[in-house]
């Protein structure tokens, strides 16, 4: 009885999961639910899901849902087979990416690219970029890869393709020819980045009428969790697909879709990214959704609450609304100042363990920080106290460099022409093939238009017997595995490759051996997850046909999952360990206790926000977003002095700690004075220097659990190129008002 759904709701809850999809008039109806942290969004989601199925008002492939993360997508499917007698498999819930992914596997052809296309994760693009400056003999100190890299995705984020950017000056037109020279490139060798993914499939919607026909009439109902944290190009993509596209609209008469946002414009943490926050207001605006505001609280205790609502309250732009709980007070809010960074952690490590004795457990505790380079410090205090711990986005599991070897192995031998990957293994294991002999196999490539592998192929005398040695190779691997299943292939090829002998011979290899072993479990676990093997289209669910749509085969499958997965924790089920993660890998997580560290002046708020009024909104809604991952415990420390990318810094708190509710808040040590802003917009001036290089800046900017690995390395928006080299490198890349979007 869908009653039973319903029981565990409040009654805003219901409402919002009731809302009716369609008007009297039978047209769609949409619906925004604007509501705080930790009052349910998520669950009413999910809940309305399953509402409109067990009602008979969409059956489950007429459903496609958006998420933040790829373990947020897992985590809706478990809850849902919970609560419906259904198989989840196959249903369209997932990141952008991953649906665009997986539309474009399917309409590889209509999308213009070869059916085994790969996909470049941020660090095989970067080593694309510096190939194509390379090739193209571009002077990359005066081009940096990486801010060609930020280029290119930001434009792509935007919608804009090399020759739709309007470009004010030289450089800016360089970078756009730029941007234009590596499209071709990974068109000639069949790969997509992350933005191209979504990009790619925008244009597939907007240019194919019988595909985007077809998905306007199947998807119903289009449901999307952290709606405040979408892009422009990822709104235009659901209107163009949920058939509000005023250009594009549904020729066949079957209406637009209802689509269901959920969000919390104080959660907006991705601007950097090109997050807009502004999408709330079109969607407003554009689609006159139902609304429902969901304000009470079932996470944080009162004090943490009234920390969270007292410190957002500073924030100007806001759409407003408020939180309440009825948990009670609860602990007051504990705040710790230390003299160094090391006093900090060993702090840290005396809390966890009372923590711990008093009944918590650990994957209870959360460690939070602004930036990556923090967590060495607490790493080492938690390792050398034996305390058991996990590093969210860390180097995961498919960044590591023997993983990566692996794949780019299985990736020739679905496609050849993948020049990243023909040009990470190589020589990997070394096999004679010197620089002399790539270069010649680049000439070649170049000459002939055509991939390294192709080239490799033709060239003669010494160099060439060695390339067409390791052309012989990975085409024997290919032939040898034609009919092998996956976890065969992947052992047969981290054996052939020659790639476990070495690694056997490297004094410290073992580590790398055991996961190598463990990429094979990787395969095993994802066929039977996936369901491949016993039917080999699991992809698609009873009465699932579009136009065309093409088989993918496992191995194809395997590597998008390793590709997009990169970014999601590997969490290792059982193991009971404190949790650690950048304050941007928490969103949408909770945790009985969390420890905020670092709120210094220059760290959190960040050095680059703190001069501009939309940074240090940003930074507060991400504070917010920390405060609110507790559920009953909160501490907030920060240090006098802490040693960052090689330098002492000595730091005031942070601004954060003034826009606390006293009567919350209990002071661990005597509160610091605040005679330290001099009431300005609190330059932390003493730290200046140690912030001056663009690609430290950038690093801090880096949040790792994503929903795929595409967060990283990218350059903030606010970003002005690498302070310090050639001036015409220093460019501002302002975002376009949005009349100027191509759609
Ligand atoms: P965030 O903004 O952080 O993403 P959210 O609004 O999505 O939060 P949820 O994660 O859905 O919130 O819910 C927060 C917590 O409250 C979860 O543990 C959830 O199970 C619980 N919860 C939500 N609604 C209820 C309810 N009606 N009764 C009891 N618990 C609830
Ligand atoms: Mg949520």
């Amino acid at each position: 009885m869908y009653s039973d759904l319903l029981a565990n709701l409040n009654p805003e809850q219901r409402e919002a999961v009731t809302l009716p999809p369609s008007n009297p008039q039978g047209q769609s109806q949409s619906a925004l639910i604007l509501a705080g942290a930790g009052s349910g969004k998520t669950r009413v989601l999910t809940t309305r899901i399953a509402w409109l199925i067990q009602t008979g008002q969409v059956s489950p492939i007429g459903v496609l849902a958006v998420t933040f993360t790829n373990k947020a997508a897992k985590e809706m499917m478990v809850r849902l087979s919970a609560m419906l007698p259904i198989n989840t498999r196959g249903m369209w819930i997932g990141t952008f990416h991953g649906l665009c992914n997986r539309l474009l596997r399917a309409h590889h052809k209509e999308a213009g690219l070869p059916s085994t296309f790969q996909i470049l994760d941020t660090q095989d693009q970067l080593s694309a970029i510096k190939r194509l400056l390379k090739g193209l003999k571009v002077d990359d100190e005066k081009y940096p890869p990486k801010q060609l890299q930020y280029f290119i995705a930001h434009a792509k984020e935007r919608g804009q393709r090399a020759r739709e950017l309007s470009v004010g000056d030289d450089f800016q037109a360089k970078m756009a020819q730029l941007y234009e020279a590596y499209d071709a490139q990974c068109q000639r060798e069949g790969v997509v980045d992350f933005a191209e993914l979504l990009l790619r499939s925008y244009e597939l919607l907007k240019h194919s009428e019988a595909i985007r026909t077809h998905y306007q009439e199947r998807f119903r109902h289009i449901l999307i969790d952290e709606f405040q944290d979408t892009n422009a190009l990822q709104y235009a993509w659901l209107k163009l697909l949920s058939g509000h596209d005023a250009g594009q609209i549904n020729v066949s008469g079957a209406g637009s879709s209802a689509v269901f946002a959920v969000g919390d414009d104080d959660q907006s943490i991705y601007a950097f990214r090109g997050a807009d926050v502004e999408n709330m207001r079109l969607y407003e605006n554009q689609y006159h959704p139902m609304m429902v505001k969901l304000e009470q609280n079932y996470r944080s205790h009162g004090h943490i609450l009234d920390t969270a609502n007292f410190l957002i309250s500073n924030n100007t732009d806001r759409l407003g609304k408020n939180l309440r709980t009825d948990a009670g007070h609860g602990e007051p809010v504990r705040i710790y100042d230390a003299p160094s960074d090391h006093a900090e952690a060993a702090w840290l490590v005396d809390e966890i363990r009372a923590l711990v004795n008093s009944g918590i457990k650990r994957t209870e505790i959360a460690l939070l920080y602004r930036s990556n380079a923090q967590s060495r410090i607490i790493e080492h205090a938690l390792f050398s106290a034996a305390i058991p711990y996990r590093v969210y986005g860390g180097l995961r599991f498919f960044e590591r460099a023997e993983i990566k070897h692996a794949l780019a192995y299985l990736r020739l031998l679905e496609n050849p022409n993948d020049d990243t990957s023909f040009s990470r293994v190589v020589n990997f294991p070394t096999r004679g093939i010197g620089a002399r002999s790539i270069e010649s196999v680049q000439d070649a490539a170049r000459d002939q238009q055509s991939s390294l592998y192709l080239a490799a192929s033709t060239l003669e005398g010494k160099s060439g017997a060695a390339l067409s040695g390791f052309v012989r190779l990975v085409d024997h691997m290919r032939e040898a595995t034609r009919h092998n299943t996956l976890p065969e292939t992947v052992e047969f090829v981290i054996q052939n490759s020659g790639l476990i002998q070495h690694y056997l011979s490297e004094r410290e290899g073992q580590d790398r051996v055991e996961n190598l072993q463990e990429l094979i479990n990787a395969a095993t676990a994802f066929i039977a997850e996936e369901g491949y093997g016993q039917d080999a289209a699991a992809a698609m669910l009873p009465g699932e046909n579009a136009p065309g749509v093409v088989e993918v085969s496992p191995l194809a499958a395997f590597l998008s999952h390793a590709s997009l997965e990169a970014g999601d924790n590997q969490a290792q089920a059982g193991q009971d360990a404190v949790q650690l993660m950048t304050v941007h890998s928490a969103k949408g997580l909770e945790f009985t206790a969390v420890f905020i560290t670092g709120l210094e002046e220059g760290l959190f708020p960040h050095e680059n926000s703190i001069n501009e009024h939309n940074g240090l909104e940003e930074e507060r809604r991400l504070m917010y977003v920390a405060i609110t991952r507790a559920k009953e415990r909160l501490y907030l420390s920060h240090t006098q002095s802490r040693m960052l990318h090689g330098q002492v810094r000595y730091n005031m708190p942070s601004r954060f700690l003034e826009e606390l509710p006293a009567d919350s808040l209990k002071w661990l040590t005597p509160k610091v004075k605040d005679a330290r802003w001099g009431g300005s917009s609190g330059s932390s001036s003493r730290t200046g220097s140690t912030w001056q290089d663009g690609y430290t800046r950038q690093r801090d900017y880096e949040s790792n659990d994503f929903f795929d690995s595409g967060s990283e390395n990218r350059q903030p928006a606010k970003q002005i190129g690498r302070v310090g080299s050639a001036s015409t490198t220093v460019k501002r890349m302002a975002s376009p008002p949005r009349g100027q979007y191509p759609f």
